[in-house]
This record gives C-alpha cells, structure tokens and sequence, in this order.
C-alpha cells in the first residue's frame, strides 16, 4: 500500500503553493509554485484555474491524488484570530466563521480562503485542514500580548499581538531541541526567522513569551518590503500631510518599505553585491536591517532572562553566514561566541555555529513548514 499523504496548499494573493508529503517518513514526493494569479504575464486567470494546473503537474509527473493516499489536504491560514488556533477541520459552518476574520487579515486571509474553497470544490472527498501562523502564540503572556492602548476600543476590536510564523517557530525550536538532545520543556530558546518576511520569538520551555510580529505581520524586524515597527505617528502624519489614504500607506508598508524601500531590492544576494560595488543605499539598508535585529535579539535575552539557545532560520537566516555574523559580533559578553569557521559551513541539515565554549548554543536549523502542517493534519485524523 502506497504511504499515506496530505497536500500542503499556501494560497497567497498572486501565488498558490502546493507540497504533496508523507507526514510519517517526511519525505516530498511533489512540489511546485503557481505564480502571477490573475496577472496577463501569468497561466492561472484566478485560484481554481492555479489549482487545476497544480493537480496537472502533478499528474505529468505521475501522481495520481486519488491513488497516492491522500489523507487530507492542508491549508496554511496566516490568521486565526481570537478562536481559532488548532487545527480546524473545516466544514462550510468553519468556513463562515473564518470569513467574518477576514476583516482582522484582509491582506493575508482572503486568499487563503479561495485557496480552500476551490480546493474542497476540486478534492470534495478527502479532509480538508485548517492550519493558523498564528496558533503557537495564542497563549502569549498578557505582557507581551496587549498593545498599551486603549482597553475598551482594544477589546472590542480584538486588538492584540498575534504573532505569525508560528508553524516556523515552534518546528524549529523542536528541531532545536532535538539537535541538542534536549527536551524543548527543559530549554530557552531565541528563533530568528529570516525570509522575505522575519520575525523573532522568545520560547521559554517550550512556550512562546513574546514574538516580534503583532496584530499583522507588519511590526518587528525590517523585512523584504514591509517596515516592522514604526512609530504609528508617522501614519497620521503621512495621512494628514502626504494626502495618502489608509490602503496607500497600508500599502506602502507593506510593499514598498523594508530593505526594499532604502535600497530598490530585496533579495540579499544581490544586496550584498550591491554592498560590495559601494551602494550607499544599500548598505544603509544593511545597517537598518541588523541594528533591528540585534535591538531584538538584546530585548529577548533580558525577557527570557536566561537563554539556552538561538537559532537562525528561514532564506536568509539558514544561507547568509555574513548577516549571521552581524547579528551577533560582540555580544560575548551576553553569553555568544561564534565560531566563524563553523558560520561559514554549509551543511544541509541542523548545524552549531557557536564556539564549544560559547554559554548560549547558536544554531542554524532549516525550517519546513509544510512538514509541520502535514503532521499536524495527520495528529488531527488520528486524534
Ligand atoms: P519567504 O518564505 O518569506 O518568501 P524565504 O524564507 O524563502 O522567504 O527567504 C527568501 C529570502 O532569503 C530571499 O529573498 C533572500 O533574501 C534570502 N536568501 C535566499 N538564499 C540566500 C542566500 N544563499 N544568501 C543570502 N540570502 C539568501
């Protein structure tokens, strides 16, 4: 009998990603990106039709869904809001009330949304799966979760610190944890998530203390194109004075700010070149994007107090031995000392990068959300 699968879909706005994996041995027996939905340069006029040409590539290369034991298929969903931070079976009842969330995310969620809706249209007959970026952080402390704002509006608008990449976070700290043979229960732990979008947490025996990204996925660390934090002054300013509307500045935080806005690219492969030939654009972006980095890997040494290990992950956090290096440079005497030989070996899998002397372990651990989404479904139907 073949080995029991679940499809992994992460629907975006202009891409539908898909990962056809074996939750048990954890191996990918298919994967693929449908990019530039709806654009007249893409092949995919809206979600159902990415779908359909995923289910083709999959059949070009000899994957029948029906036959391959498909067990569920699970969705990433970027917000879960107040309720929903399990993993959701999802039925048209489910499905209504994660719509009524969309107002919370209408950035992240809509697209996520027709992502399932056409998915259960296509695959009517297997379990589809809800699973939330922002569940591993629903237990926040009330200290790191509440925005010192007012109380009564906050409540009534369920404002609050989410936090998101929480699937990256948790499988990571896990893998952490099992690289050092230790149990996550007995460690405290800092992740930095690096990719276009990054974040960090505070993980203390297990559970998570504080995490960078806030009612969106906008605050924290300088990303690709969104800014992190801001002072919210700078929007009212911008409103009164720019005469930008809200979806304008919304749009210019979240798109055109980051690295990108000081520096014209995101990409830090190309950034560094950039660097390298004397962009001053560019390297001010550098400097902007580690000083928030190092202002966030300080704040969550004094909250955890005591730190066992940190860990880099995600494109530029598992590939950039250079923005590794920058992060933590001098930060000895708060118990890191890198081992710059280990830094600069690439190794494939969960590696130390730290001295053997150093108090507080560095790590760099690839991080596979898909993986931990498929497990998720698969612990779900057993459960
Ligand atoms: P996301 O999933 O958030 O879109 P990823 O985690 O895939 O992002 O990270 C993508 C980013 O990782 C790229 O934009 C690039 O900046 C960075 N990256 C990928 N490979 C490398 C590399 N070899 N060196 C430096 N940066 C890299």
């Amino acid at each position: 009998m073949a080995e029991r699968t679940v499809l992994v879909i992460n629907s975006g706005s202009s891409s539908l990603k898909f990962q056809l994996l074996q939750p048990d041995s954890g191996i990918t027996r298919a994967r693929g990106v449908i990019g530039e939905i709806g654009e007249p340069s893409g092949r995919a006029a809206d979600h159902e039709e990415a779908l359909r040409l995923a289910f083709h590539q999959l059949a070009e290369d000899g994957i029948d869904l029906k036959s391959s034991g498909l067990l569920a298929v699970g969705h990433r969903v970027v917000h879960g809001g107040s309720d929903f931070y399990r993993p959701t079976l999802l039925d048209d009842e489910r499905i209504a009330e994660l719509e009524k969330l969309s107002e919370l995310a209408p950035l992240h969620n809509p697209p996520a949304l027709q992502g399932i809706k056409v998915a259960r249209k296509l695959l009517p007959d297997v379990a589809h799966i809800a699973v939330f970026d922002t569940a591993f952080f629903h237990h926040l402390p009330a200290a790191a979760a509440t925005y010192a704002m007012n109380r009564e509006l906050a409540e009534r608008y369920r404002i609050r610190r989410y936090g998101f990449h929480g699937t990256s976070h948790r499988y990571v700290s896990e893998q952490a944890a099992a690289f050092l043979g230790a149990s996550p229960d007995s460690l405290n732990q800092i992740v930095l998530h690096l990719g276009n979008g990054a974040s960090a947490s505070a993980i203390a025996g297990g559970r998570p203390v504080d995490t960078s990204m806030g009612l969106t996925p906008l605050e924290g660390l300088v990303m690709g194109t969104r800014s992190g934090d801001i002072d919210p002054g700078v929007i009212s300013y911008l409103w009164r004075s720019a005469n930008m509307d809200v979806e304008a500045i919304e749009s210019m935080l979240n798109n055109r700010s980051g690295v990108w806005g000081l520096a014209g690219e995101r990409d830090f492969r190309r950034l560094h070149a950039m660097i390298e030939s004397g962009d001053s654009s560019a390297q001010l972006a550098y400097d902007v994007f580690i000083h928030r980095l190092r202002k966030y890997i300080g704040a969550y040494l004094a909250v955890l107090g005591h730190t066992d290990v940190l860990t880099f992950t995600a494109g530029i956090g598992e590939n950039d031995a250079v923005v590794r290096r920058d992060a933590v440079t001098g930060l000895e005497e708060l118990g890191i000392v890198l081992d710059e030989g280990r830094n600069q070996s690439k190794s494939k899998g969960a590696q130390r990068i730290s001295a053997d002397h150093s108090p507080i372990a560095v790590l760099v651990v690839p991080t596979d959300e898909e993986l931990a989404i498929a497990r998720d479904c698969a612990e779900l139907l057993a459960s």
